[in-house]
C-alpha cells in the first residue's frame, strides 16, 4: 500500500483567448500548486480483481467517469499491465470548484502507478498520457509555479512564488466549466487580465506586484451569476488580503496574504456560510513531496 498526495492549484492569472477549431479555447494561465490535497492510496491486486476505486469525502462516481479511475485504466491499457489495482481516494479538495481536484487525482494516480507497476515512463510520456485525461493534468504532474498556454498543456516553469499564504474561500456551490466557457463566448469580457504584468512581478519577487496583477477572465460572468463570489472577494480584501481573485471558472475565490497570522484571522472571520482553507504555495507536483510535512505546518 502506497500513499500519494494530489495537490490543488490556483490560477494567479487566467486569460481565456480565442476559441480553436478543435472546440477548446486557447488560454494563458499562471498556475500555482497549493497545500490542499486529496489523499490517494494505491495497493496492487491480482489481474482478476481489475481496477477498483473507493471514494470518501465526496459524492463522486467510482467508475469510468472518475478521472482517478480513467488514469489507472489508460496506463494499464497503454502499457499492457497484467495486474489489478485498488485505489482509495479521500477527497479534501472541493469538487467543481476551480481548484482542479479531478486533474490532481489523475496526475497522482499516473505518477503512483508508473512507480508501483515499475513502468519507468519518462516525464514526456507521462505528460502525453496526462493530456489525454484533461488540459490541467500535465500541470498537476509538474506543479509549482508555471505559465500554462495552449489548452493549458504548454508549460513553462516560472520563478517560484515568494513565501506567502492563501485563504481559499469556497461558497459551497458547484460551477460547470462548460457553462462558464459558453457564457464567455456569449458575452466576452471587456477587460483582459494583465498576464505580462503578473509575470514581471513574479520574476522580480514582488509579492505586492503579484497581488496587484491577479486576474481572471471568468470573474465578471461568474460574479454576475453568483453574487456570493463577489461578496467573498470583497470580504477577503476587507480582511486585509493584498489581493483577491477567482480561480479557474470558480466558484472558489482566494486571497493572498504575506503573513500566516493575517490569513488565519481572515479565514476565521469568513468561516460559516463559506468553507475556508489556509494554504501555502507548494513547489512540486504530484507525488513528489511528503504530504504530511507540508500539511501539518
Ligand atoms: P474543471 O475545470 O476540470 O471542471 P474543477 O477544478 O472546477 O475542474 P473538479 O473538482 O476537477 O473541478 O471536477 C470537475 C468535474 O469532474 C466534476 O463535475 C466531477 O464530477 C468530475 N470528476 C471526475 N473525477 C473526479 C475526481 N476524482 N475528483 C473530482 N471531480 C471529478
Amino acid at each position: 500500500m502506497d500513499f500519494f498526495p494530489a495537490w490543488a492549484k490556483v490560477n494567479l492569472g487566467l486569460e481565456v483567448r480565442e476559441k480553436r477549431p478543435d472546440g477548446y479555447h486557447n488560454v494563458r494561465m499562471v498556475n500555482q500548486t497549493v497545500s490542499l490535497a486529496d489523499r490517494i492510496t494505491i495497493a496492487l491486486r491480482p489481474k482478476r480483481e481489475g481496477i477498483t476505486l473507493r471514494i470518501t469525502g465526496a459524492e463522486l462516481p467510482a467508475g469510468e467517469q472518475n478521472l482517478a479511475y480513467r488514469a489507472a485504466e489508460l496506463l494499464q491499457k497503454r502499457c499492457g499491465v497484467r495486474s489489478g489495482v485498488q485505489i482509495e481516494l479521500r477527497k479534501h479538495i472541493p469538487v467543481a470548484a476551480g481548484l482542479a481536484g479531478g486533474s490532481a487525482d489523475a496526475a497522482a494516480v499516473l505518477y503512483g502507478l508508473n512507480r508501483l507497476w515499475g513502468l519507468n515512463l519518462k516525464a514526456a510520456e507521462l505528460m502525453a498520457l496526462a493530456l489525454e485525461l484533461g488540459s490541467d493534468v500535465p500541470f498537476a504532474l509538474l506543479g509549482g509555479t508555471a505559465l500554462a498556454e495552449g489548452r493549458g498543456e504548454v508549460l513553462t516553469p516560472l520563478t517560484p512564488l515568494l513565501p506567502c499564504w492563501f485563504v481559499l474561500v469556497h461558497p459551497r456551490i458547484e460551477v460547470s466549466t462548460a457553462w462558464a466557457y459558453a457564457e464567455l463566448d456569449r458575452c466576452p469580457p471587456s477587460a483582459r487580465p494583465d498576464i505580462p504584468g503578473l509575470l514581471a512581478a513574479l520574476a522580480a519577487g514582488d509579492l505586492k506586484g503579484v497581488a496587484a496583477h491577479l486576474g481572471n477572465s471568468f470573474q465578471a460572468v461568474i460574479e454576475e451569476r453568483y453574487p456570493c463570489v463577489a461578496e467573498a472577494k470583497r470580504a477577503l480584501l476587507a480582511e486585509g488580503a493584498l489581493g483577491a481573485c477567482l480561480t479557474g471558472s470558480g466558484p472558489t475565490v482566494f486571497g493572498l496574504f504575506s503573513e500566516k497570522i493575517g490569513a488565519e484571522k481572515a479565514a476565521a472571520a469568513l468561516k460559516g456560510e463559506m468553507d475556508t482553507f489556509v494554504v501555502r504555495p507548494v513547489a512540486e507536483g504530484a507525488g513528489v513531496l511528503p504530504l504530511e510535512a507540508v500539511m501539518e505546518e
